[in-house]
C-alpha cells in the first residue's frame, strides 16, 4: 500500500492503492509503520509523502461511514484517523506532502498534518464533508484555520467548495507550486530548505487575533441561521473550530469526534450517504460490463433551442467535438450566441481559464446543412416535441451519418417505439433525456427500448458519464421516470388550488419540505402549456393519474402560460421574475370553484405536503411494479438530481420507507377516500408493506 524508497537523504512514502489511494484503516496502519521506519533510518533526513503524479488520494473510504453502528464506533473511527495524522505531525524528521489532482477531505487533512506542502499546478483543494452532512473527523477543523485563517477556513469547511493551487498558495495552504512538472523535485527542494518540522497544530500566526476569530464565528453563525434543522454538520463544524481556537487544539479534536458521531446519528446524514452510494450504483448495469461501449469523440446536436444549446455546451465542457444543426438560421445563431455568452460568463466569474474557454469554443461547429454531421459517432436529436417532425429528422440523420452512428432522442414524452417506426436501423435509437438547463443539470435518463442492443445502451451510459452526468437507465414507457412521478405532483398542486389553498402556501409548504422551489413557481417557469401537453400523454397511458384540474386548463386557455406570457399562477412584471399575486388567476380559480360547486376551504401545510409527496410515492411504486428502473435507489437518485427532491430525505422511495410503508399505505387509503381514486395505493405497495 505504501512504497518506501530512499535517495539523497529523502525517504519517499508513495501511497499505492489503486485506483484512488483511498484511505482505510489498513493504510493508516501502514503509514504509521512506514513513518516509524523512516524516522529510525539513519540515511533519512526528511520524508516526502506522495501519491501518483496526477493524483494524491481520494480521501477516506466513505464506506467506513456507512458501516458505523454506534456513537462509540463513530468516535473511534474519527479518533483513529486523528491519531494516525497526529503521528505524521509528530514526526521528528520534516515531512513534505507532494499532492496533485483533487485533494479532498481526509486527503487534505493528511496533507495538512505534514509539515510542508507542495502541489501540482492543476491541484484543487476542498473539504466536501459538509455536503455529505458530516463534519471533517481527522483534524481538518483544527489544522485548516491554523494554516489559512479562521474566516477562510470556515468558508471552505461550510461550503465544501474547492480552491485552485494559486489560491491555495496565496492563502498559505500550500508552500509551493511545483511548476515544471516534477513534483517530487519541488518536494526535495522544500525539504532541503526546511529547518526541522513545522507542526501545523502549533502554528498560531493566522489565528491569534481573538477579535478577528470572533467576527468570523459571528459571520458564520449568521450564514447558518437559515439552515434546515435536519442538517447539523455546519453547526458541528463551527463548534469544533471554535473549541479548537478558544479552548485548545485537543479540545477541538474531541469536539470533532463528537460532532462526527452526532452527524452520523441523524437520518439526514444517513440519507445523504445512502444517495452518495446510490449515485455510484446507477451505471452498474448487469450485462453491460462485458459490452464494449463505442468511443465518442465527435457528436452532433440537432435543434438549437433551449435544450440543444445546453446539451452542446455540456459536450464542449467535456472536450467533445460537436457539430450543431438547426434548420432555422436565426435559431442557430441565437443558440451559438447563448453558448458563447455562457462561456464568457464563466471566464468572468473565474470559473474557466481564458485559454480553456478558447479551446472549448474551438470544439463547436454550427451548420444548417447535414454534411458537417456525417462523421458524428453519436447524434442527439433535440428538435420540437412533435412526433412527425422528429421522425423526419431521424430519417435525415440516418441519411447523413454512417450506419454505426448512434442516434439519441431528447424527447420528454414521445414513446421511442413510435419514433423508431420508419427508421432503417431502429436498433440504434436510444433515449437520452437531459434536464433543463442541460449544461448544469446532473441527470440523464437513458431510455432503452426492448429492442435496444446492449452496446448502444453501454455507449449512451458511458457518454453520459463522460459528460460527468449521472445516467439512470429507464425502460421505454410514457414519461420515462422523472416526469412520470413529477407530473402527478405538479397536477396535485392545482387540485389544492382548486380546493382553496393559496399558491404561496402550497409553494411554501414544499420549500419547507426541502425543495428549492415550490411546484407552482416551477410550473410558471416551465410553462403551464407544457404541463397540459405532457399530461395528455401521461393520462392517456396511466388512467390512475386522474384528470388535470380545470384551473390549469382554463389558465392555459386564457393565455396565462407562466413567466413567458407575463402571468400564470402568479403575475410577473416586465424583466422581473418575482412571483406576485395574480387577480386573473384568482378569478379563474373562483370560476372553476363555482362551476364545480366547490366551497373553498382552508388547507393546512401538513395536508399540502402529504398530498404532494404521496402522489410521487404512489407513482414510484407503479414504476417499480412495471420494472421501469433497475433498482429503487436509481429512482431515488433520479428524483433528487432531476427535480430537487430533498437529498436529506434520501429520495422518494427512501422517504416512503422512512415513513414506514404501512403508514404510507394507510395514508393513501385515507386520501383515496377523501380526494379520489388517484390516491388508491398501488398493488405493489400493499404487497411490500411489512416487507
Ligand atoms: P425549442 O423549441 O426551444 O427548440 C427546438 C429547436 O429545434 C428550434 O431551434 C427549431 O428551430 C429546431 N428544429 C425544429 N425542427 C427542426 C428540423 N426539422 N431540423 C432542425 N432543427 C429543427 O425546444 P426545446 O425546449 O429545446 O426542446 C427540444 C426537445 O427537448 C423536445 O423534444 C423537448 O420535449 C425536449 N426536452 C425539453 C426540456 C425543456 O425543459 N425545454 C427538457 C427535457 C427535454
Amino acid at each position: 500500500m505504501i512504497e518506501y524508497t530512499v535517495s539523497d537523504g529523502a525517504c519517499v512514502l508513495r501511497l499505492s492503492v489503486p485506483p484512488l489511494n483511498t484511505i482505510t484503516f489498513p493504510l493508516l496502519n501502514e503509514l504509521r509503520a512506514a513513518l516509524g521506519r523512516a524516522n529510525l533510518d539513519p540515511e533519512v533526513q526528511g520524508i516526502i509523502l506522495a501519491g501518483q503524479s496526477d493524483h494524491f488520494s481520494a480521501g477516506a473510504d466513505v464506506g467506513l461511514f456507512r458501516g458505523l453502528a454506534s456513537d462509540e464506533e463513530a468516535v473511534r473511527t474519527s479518533r483513529l484517523f486523528q491519531e494516525a495524522f497526529q503521528a505524521v505531525e509528530d514526526s521528528p524528521k520534516p515531512v513534505v506532502a507532494a499532492v496533485a489532482g483533487r485533494v479532498m477531505g481526509s486527503a487534505l487533512e493528511l496533507a495538512m498534518a505534514c509539515h510542508f506542502r507542495v502541489c501540482a499546478p492543476s491541484a484543487r483543494f476542498s473539504m466536501p464533508e459538509v455536503t455529505l452532512g458530516i463534519n471533517p473527523g481527522a483534524g481538518g477543523t483544527q489544522r485548516l484555520p491554523r494554516l489559512i485563517g479562521t474566516e477562510e477556513a470556515l468558508t471552505m469547511l461550510l461550503t465544501g467548495e474547492a480552491i485552485d493551487a494559486r489560491r491555495a498558495r496565496a492563502l498559505g495552504l500550500v508552500d509551493a507550486i511545483g511548476e515544471g512538472g516534477d513534483l517530487l523535485e519541488s518536494a526535495r527542494t522544500s525539504l532541503r530548505s526546511a529547518r526541522g518540522p513545522r507542526k501545523t497544530g502549533l502554528c498560531t500566526d493566522k489565528v491569534s487575533n481573538a477579535a478577528a476569530n470572533e467576527a468570523a464565528f459571528r459571520g458564520a453563525r449568521q450564514r447558518l441561521a437559515g439552515m434546515r434543522p435536519e442538517i447539523v454538520a455546519p453547526w458541528k463544524i463551527l463548534e469544533a473550530v471554535q473549541a479548537g481556537l478558544v479552548e485548545s487544539f485537543q479540545a477541538g479534536l474531541r469536539r470533532e469526534q463528537e460532532g462526527f458521531a452526532a452527524c452520523m446519528n441523524t437520518l439526514a446524514t444517513r440519507n445523504k450517504i445512502y444517495l452518495f452510494f446510490a449515485a455510484r450504483e446507477t451505471s452498474r448495469i448487469p450485462g453491460l460490463a462485458e459490452q464494449a461501449a463505442a468511443d465518442v469523440t465527435k457528436a452532433a446536436v440537432i435543434g438549437m433551442g433551449t435544450m440543444g444549446t445546453g446539451i452542446a455546451q455540456a459536450l464542449m465542457m467535456s472536450g467533445i467535438r460537436v457539430a450543431v444543426l438547426d434548420q432555422d438560421v436565426s435559431a442557430l445563431e441565437r443558440g451559438v450566441d447563448r453558448i458563447r455568452s455562457s462561456v464568457r460568463k464563466r471566464v468572468e466569474q473565474g470559473r474557466l481559464a481564458p485559454e480553456a474557454a478558447e479551446g472549448m469554443l474551438g470544439l463547436l461547429s454550427a451548420t444548417t446543412g447535414w454534411r458537417e454531421v456525417a462523421d458524428a459517432q453519436l447524434v442527439i436529436e433535440a428538435v420540437f416535441e412533435d412526433a412527425a417532425v422528429k421522425r423526419t429528422v431521424l430519417g435525415q440523420i440516418e441519411g447523413a451519418c454512417g450506419e454505426e452512428a448512434i442516434i439519441a432522442s431528447n424527447t420528454s414524452t414521445i414513446s421511442l417505439d413510435s419514433l423508431a417506426e420508419g427508421m432503417r436501423h431502429p436498433e440504434r435509437l436510444v433515449g437520452m433525456h437531459f434536464f433543463n438547463p442541460a449544461h448544469s443539470m446532473p441527470l440523464v435518463e437513458i431510455i432503452r427500448r426492448d429492442a435496444t442492443p446492449a452496446k448502444v445502451v453501454a455507449t449512451a451510459v458511458r457518454f453520459a458519464k463522460a459528460l460527468r452526468k449521472t445516467p439512470v437507465l429507464v425502460r421505454n414507457r410514457e414519461g420515462f421516470l422523472v416526469n412520470r412521478l413529477f407530473i402527478p405532483y405538479l397536477k396535485e398542486a392545482f387540485w389544492l388550488l382548486e380546493e382553496g389553498a393559496d399558491a404561496p402556501a402550497i409553494d411554501g409548504a414544499m420549500v419547507e419540505f426541502g425543495f428549492p422551489m415550490g411546484p407552482l413557481t416551477l410550473i410558471d417557469m416551465a410553462g403551464l402549456d407544457v404541463l397540459v401537453l405532457t399530461d395528455r400523454v401521461l393520462t392517456g397511458a396511466f388512467r390512475s393519474h386522474g384528470p388535470l384540474s380545470n384551473v390549469a386548463v382554463r389558465l392555459v386557455e386564457r393565455g396565462h402560460l407562466g413567466q413567458k406570457s407575463g402571468s400564470g399562477v402568479y403575475r410577473y412584471e416586465k424583466g422581473d421574475r418575482t412571483p406576485r399575486p395574480s387577480a386573473e388567476a384568482a378569478r379563474v380559480i373562483a370560476e372553476v370553484q363555482q362551476a364545480e360547486g366547490r366551497a373553498p376551504r382552508p388547507v393546512g401545510q401538513d395536508e399540502i405536503i402529504r398530498r404532494l409527496a404521496l402522489r410521487m410515492v404512489n407513482e414510484a411504486f407503479y414504476v417499480m411494479a412495471e420494472g421501469i428502473v433497475q433498482r429503487e435507489s436509481d429512482m431515488d437518485v433520479a428524483m433528487v438530481l432531476g427535480t430537487g427532491f430533498p437529498d436529506f430525505r434520501g429520495g422518494v422511495l427512501k422517504y416512503a420507507r422512512d415513513l414506514g410503508l404501512g403508514h404510507v399505505r394507510a395514508d393513501l387509503d385515507r386520501l383515496a377516500a377523501e380526494c379520489g381514486a388517484r390516491f388508491a395505493p398501488c398493488r405493489l405497495l400493499r404487497e411490500m408493506e411489512g416487507v
